[in-house]
């Protein structure tokens, strides 16, 4: 894993939740303009949070993650993984000698 991708790592929570919560307080004072009670507001805020925090997650680890899947049609043996090139390649190579029965 490159350094980059470790500080993606490393900071994609916190930077989510900021961007979320901001958003969400955004949200949330919109809807307070519009004389929304605050129950409300606060649900839909929350949802917005949650759901843009967790958009931003999914991002973040789908940059960072390599997935390696086994060749052979109809199986599903996959591995997903943030790792140093080395143990990438070793990976790779379990993955693409993945043992069958039949
Ligand atoms: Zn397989």
């Amino acid at each position: 894993m490159n350094s980059m991708n470790r500080t993606l790592r490393r900071y994609s929570f916190p930077v989510s939740l900021v961007l979320g919560g901001g958003l969400a307080a955004a949200a949330g004072t919109q809807l307070a303009s519009y004389s929304v009670p605050s129950g409300l507001s606060f649900g839909c805020a929350l949802c917005i949070c949650s759901t843009f925090t967790s958009f931003l997650q999914t991002v973040a680890e789908a940059l960072t993650t390599t997935t390696h899947r086994c060749r052979k049609e109809g199986c599903d043996f996959a591995v997903r993984l943030g790792a140093q090139a080395a143990e990438n390649r070793r990976w790779q190579e379990i993955a693409a000698t993945h043992p069958h029965r039949h």
